[in-house]
Formats: C-alpha cells, structure tokens, sequence
C-alpha cells in the first residue's frame, strides 16, 4: 500500500519511466522519492537499501551493520524524507525534526549534499554544522529554520550549551558511522545530545561493527531495534582485489613510486588513487616524496585548516590531482567515486580500519583494487587483518624491494647470536 503526500510539495516529474516499474517504489517509497532516485541515477536499490528502506517507512527502529560504500546514506535519508513530506509538522516550524549525527565535518558535508539533492524539489531544508570554522554563518542558517540538521557532536553540543539550536523537536535520529564516533571519543556529547531528543521517536544506528560498546549504545538510545545487516562486517566489499607487497620498510617510498607509474602505465583508465597512512607526519612525508618524484599528489589530515582539507578534498574529487595521502580520520566514510586503487602505506593498527580503507574504493558494487606494503615487522599485523576478513592474501614482491628472506638456524646458533651459548 502506497502513501501520498498528506502536504502539497512542488517535486518536478521528470521523463523518467513510469514509477510502477521503478524499484524503490517497491520499497514503498512515494513516487516523487523515485523519480527523484531515478533521475540521481539510481536503478537498483542495494542491499542495505533494500532491507533498511521499508523497515524504517513502517517506523521501526533500525541498527545497520553496513560497510561504507552500501549506500547506506539514501538507505537511511530517503525513507525520513519520504516520512518528512508525508506527515506535516506538528512542532515548531523553525526547528528540525530529523538530526543526523556525523563523525568528522567531511562526512557531514557529503551526507547534507545527499540530503539536499534527494530532497531537491521539495520544500524541505537541510542544514549542515560541524566544528573547525566560525559558528556565525553557521548560527545564521539555523535561524532561517530547517528540518533535517546535520551535525558532528562537538559543535552541535557547543551550539545547544549556547542555546543557539534546540532538538527539542526532533522526530527522527540518526547516529551514522557510530562504532568511529565511539572511537573519537564522543560519547559524553552523543550521550548529552540525545538527552535532549524527545524520547519519542524513531531511531537509527548505523555502524561498520557491531562491538559491545554499540550494543550498549543501542540499549541506551533505541527501542525494540531490527538489525539489518548486509554483506558481513567484516570484509570488505566484493569488488576490492586485495594485494600485498613484502617490502622492506626503508624501500616503501621507492616501491610506493614505482607502482603509482605502473598503474598510471598499464590502467585504462586514469586511475584515482587514494594513500592511507597511520600518522599525520607520514602523510605529510609520502606526500612530499611523492611531489618531489612529479607525481600529481595532494594530503588531507586534521592538522590541516578546514580550508586546505575541502580543498584537498574538491581538488581530489575533480581530478585536478590524482592522487591523495590521508589519515583515517580525516578521510573515514569519504565519498569519492571512482578511486580506482587504495594503497596502505602500512597495514593498520585495526583490523576495522583496514576494512574501511579499502572500502573506499569499490563503492556502490563497482570493482577496485586494494594494496598493502607491508615490512617483515608488520607482518604481524597483516595477518590479524587478514584472520578478521577471513581471508589470505598472497604475498608479491619485486627484486630489489623484498626484504631477505628470514635466515634458517639451528637452536643452537640462535642461542649462540642472543649470547646464550656457555662457553
Ligand atoms: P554511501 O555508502 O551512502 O556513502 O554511498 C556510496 C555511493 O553509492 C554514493 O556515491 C552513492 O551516490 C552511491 N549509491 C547509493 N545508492 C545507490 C544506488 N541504489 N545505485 C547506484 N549508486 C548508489
């Protein structure tokens, strides 16, 4: 049984064809919602899409175990804008009646620019705040009045100390990638900030993992949730090909070159390469190697202004630069289409971490590769990756890269070279 809109809304019908042989309106989504899909260019919904969709229309509660890259963003927005336009406001207009909590300012961003273009033709208004930049601007959006408000906790816990944003209003809530907002430490603001929700309402946790810190979170925060859960949590997306290099560690930058000019040799299409590295410092000096050698490379970590990183950022996503250094933070649930190749300057310190690194190439059921370098010291670490998603990942080398290979001694000798051996 279809809904209709119970308030006139000015959504545009595009020449797209009929809605009743459109998929998403199978997930009970209003027509002007899937013409409005079918003209982003949706055709198929995902697997998260289809499974969270209908479940959140008919008002359930919902935790998402879905990697980055589901589509887990039109899973979770379309259904609350379709509930936004098909039930009027009973509150005060001014205030928003959805709140989406969002780990780092990019991520927030990319979801507003979503929001704003699944809610195009519609009369609803999103507003984006995040820390890092002056509150005025962003203070005077709040006071034209919104209904979906998207935040990363601190600013939003800043704002409402101040009393400049009020969720006392908020019908729906959506906590986006919480396992990272966990690990960023912001519990104390995710748990004063929904202090001030209306405890009636419907809830929505999206997560990578489900750990037992989110377990406890939901308990807190949801009521009677259905989990849906798409693809495993642990591994990553099917369309990633994982590779790993044995290299020794003072040769990553050398090999790092030389594989960026194969790939630039052999793709067929220019490929759009992503670099994590663990620390800031090793970003800024991949980085700098990697200019120096003439490769068209810019860095994205949170030492940087805001400025420099959506800079970073729209360079990257436009192509002026084709290749990109990041940390995990700054760079975590990135929406960029098209990386063609993600490349770990060395394997994380989480398993989880791994997990979303290469999910960010591959996105949307399209095909990626994933390399790793990895030193005999990180081995180790490799293969706890490699124990979580299951799978074992085949060791390249290139002569002149590979470490040696481990020397064959007797116990005897061992003890001898520790300085065991009785004379
Ligand atoms: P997300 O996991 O929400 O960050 O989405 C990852 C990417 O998939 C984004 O670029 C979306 O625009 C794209 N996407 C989401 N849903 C679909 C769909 N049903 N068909 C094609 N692309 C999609």
């Amino acid at each position: 049984m279809h809904r209709t809109l119970s308030q006139p809304h000015s959504a545009q019908p595009s020449a797209a064809p009929p809605v009743e042989h459109n998929p998403f309106f199978d997930l009970g989504l209003i027509p002007e919602l899937c013409e409005r899909v079918a003209a982003i260019g949706y055709t198929t919904p995902t697997p998260v899409q289809r499974e969270a969709i209908p479940l959140i229309l008919e008002g359930h509660d919902v935790i998402g175990i879905a990697q980055t890259g589901t589509g887990k963003t039109a899973a979770f927005m379309l259904p609350l804008i379709d509930s936004l336009l098909c039930s009027p406001r009973q509150n005060n207009r001014e205030r928003p009646r959805v709140l989406v909590l969002e780990p780092t300012r990019e991520l927030a961003v990319q979801v507003h620019e979503a929001t704003v273009s699944f809610a195009q033709g519609t009369k609803l208004r999103s507003v984006v705040i995040y820390g890092g930049v002056g509150q005025r601007q962003q203070e005077r959006e709040i006071d034209k009045g919104c209904d979906i408000l998207i935040a990363t906790p601190g600013r939003l816990n800043d704002l409402l100390g101040q009393r400049v944003v009020s969720v006392a209003s908020v019908e729906f809530l959506v906590l986006d990638e919480a396992d990272r907002m966990l690990d960023m430490g912001f519990l104390p603001q995710i748990k004063r900030i929904t202090a001030q929700v209306p405890r009636d309402r419907q809830t929505l946790m999206f997560s990578a993992t489900l750990s037992h810190e989110i377990e406890e979170l939901e308990r807190r925060l949801t009521n009677d949730p259905t989990l849906v859960e798409v693809g495993g949590r642990r591994k990553p997306a099917e369309g990633v090909t994982q590779q790993v290099y044995s290299v020794m560690r003072l040769k990553k930058p050398e090999l790092l070159l030389k594989l960026l000019q194969g790939l630039e040799r052999d793709a067929a299409v220019p490929p759009l390469t992503l670099i994590f590295t663990r620390t800031k410092h090793d970003a800024d000096r991949v980085a700098h190697v990697l200019d120096h050698a003439g490769v068209n490379v810019t860095k994205l970590h949170s030492d940087l202004t805001q400025a420099d990183r959506t800079k970073a950022l729209a360079n990257f996503k436009s192509r002026k630069f084709d290749t990109l250094v990041a940390t995990d933070v700054a760079s975590r649930g990135l929406d960029i289409d098209d990386i063609s190749h993600v490349i770990n300057y060395e394997p994380p310190m989480s398993p989880d971490d791994y997990v979303h690194r290469v999910g960010r190439t591959a996105r949307a059921e399209k095909t990626g590769i994933a390399i790793t370098l990895v030193s005999p010291e990180e081995e180790p670490l490799m293969r706890e990756i490699e124990k979580r998603i299951d799978t074992q990942i085949p060791r390249s080398t290139i002569e002149g890269y590979a470490p040696p290979p481990p020397i064959e001694m007797s116990t005897a000798e061992r003890r001898r070279l520790k300085g065991w051996s009785r004379r």
